[in-house]
């Protein structure tokens, strides 16, 4: 098991007093906070090896060259890629999924598709797939979720036909903090030569990831939510769907020869990193996954289940007051919980809390659709990550139970702030 306080002296952001209060940062899923290790290899890099990649013989590219290399196999093997050559760094999960969108459904779908999303996909996986379809004539199918917040299988097994070419899912929804059953998904869509997409923007830093267990064909995820710094995520692909895809982005570094009448693309992966990636982030993110695995992912994914299993056991004592969303059962879902205190809007709550010093995040969480579904306007969203305690939660539960107390005065207020994100 970790420890969180030992692990929190690597967090010095932790230390900052808000509202005369010590900061409680549960605003995890949205992202997550940087250890000084990862500040630290940034500034290295900075300071010691800048220098641009690939195209120099001096010794600083060629430093850097290697330590941007070396970070894809770092994350190749956390996710347990077959090779490093799979693992495309790009922005962020939103623009791993549009170089699928682009690359693969604009040159392969053809009128009458259907792509196959679900209502739980953040819009990073919902919107991509809907203007692909209307480029192309193709049709989007949603699958619907349980009342209890887990997708419907059954439905799935329906909605799933000879026209289906891609099948897109979240490993775990960033509202419910449901786990889907990716085997059980890929076999589906696999049967009728659909490609499965996954999204693991809130999987990959929680769960511990196999990407040849998960058998989908390409997988999304952002460094900025497991410790690593912003404007750098990866779309993990398999290496013969990705020899056979196009850029999304082309220009320099994406080739091996040009002439005016052929392109000879370039080898995997940099054939989708167009132009002056981000370098430095690369090896930031590199740093935050040696972090991870320093820890073990298990034991991270057992903390968090401890906490999450903790806060639905305090939330009882707030039943007649809060309702949340999503499974019951800890082992089934991440350590995201949204809610609502009945009677208050989910602004009102969130700006109190912070009066509290705790940081959470309110709106739609950029999933309008399953808000909608769900019969709500938006919600609370409280997620955790390895530097959280139960402390903190004891704390937060004192919080919301003073909330409620001031319930009537605080319903008066106007929520000042209409943010959806993210
Ligand atoms: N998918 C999910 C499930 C997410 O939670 C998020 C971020 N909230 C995204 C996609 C988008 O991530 P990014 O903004 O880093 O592209």
């Amino acid at each position: 098991m970790l420890d969180p306080e030992e692990i929190r002296k690597d967090f010095p952001v932790l230390n900052r007093i808000i509202n005369n209060r010590r900061l409680v940062y549960f605003d995890n899923a949205a992202t997550t906070h940087k250890p000084v290790q990862v500040i630290k290899a940034i500034e290295e890099f900075y300071t010691k090896h800048n220098a641009n990649i690939h195209r120099g013989l001096h010794t600083l590219s060629q430093e850097a060259s290697q330590m941007y290399e070396e970070a894809h196999e770092v994350i190749a093997k956390f996710i347990n890629a077959r090779s490093w050559r799979e693992v495309i760094f790009v922005s962020n999960t939103t623009e791993a999924i549009n170089t699928v969108a682009y690359g693969w459904a604009l040159w392969n779908l053809r009128e009458g598709d259907e792509i196959i999303v679900t209502i739980m996909d953040h819009h990073s996986n919902m919107l991509p797939w809907r203007l692909i379809a209307q480029l192309k004539n193709a049709r989007v199918k949603y699958v619907d979720v349980t009342d209890e917040g887990y997708l419907k299988y059954e439905q799935l097994e329906e909605l799933i036909t000879e026209r289906t070419r891609i099948v897109a899912f979240p490993i775990a929804s960033n509202v419910l903090g449901t786990i889907n059953e990716s085997r059980r998904i890929a076999k589906l869509a696999h049967e009728v030569g659909a490609i499965v997409v996954a999204d693991g923007a809130q999987s990959v830093p929680h769960i511990p990831t196999n990407v040849r267990e998960l058998e989908v064909d390409f997988l999304a995820f952002s460094g900025h939510k497991m410790l690593g710094p912003t404007g750098i995520g990866v779309l993990w692909g398999r290496e013969d769907i990705l020899e056979e895809m196009k850029p999304f982005k082309v220009g320099g570094d994406t080739i091996k020869d040009v002439t005016l009448d052929n392109v000879v693309w370039h080898d995997l992966p940099w054939r989708f990193e167009a132009g002056t990636p981000n370098i430095a982030g690369g090896i930031g993110l590199a740093e935050a996954v040696k972090y991870l695995v320093k820890i073990g992912m298990e034991n991270v994914r057992e903390h968090e289940i401890s906490l999450t299993e903790y806060t639905l056991k305090r939330f009882e004592e707030l039943a007649g007051d809060l309702e949340y969303y999503g499974p019951r059962k800890a082992t089934d879902k991440t350590a995201v919980i949204a809610f609502n205190i009945k009677g208050l809007n989910h602004h009102t709550v969130g700006m109190a809390l912070d009066l509290f010093g705790i940081a959470v995040r309110t709106g739609m969480h950029c999933a309008h659709p399953l808000h909608y579904r769900l019969g709500l306007t938006g919600s609370v969203r409280a997620s955790y990550y390895i530097y959280n305690t139960h402390e903190e939660i004891d704390y937060f539960i004192e919080a919301l139970e003073k909330i409620i107390e001031m319930k009537d005065v605080l319903s008066k207020e106007k929520p000042s702030t209409v943010c959806t994100g993210t």
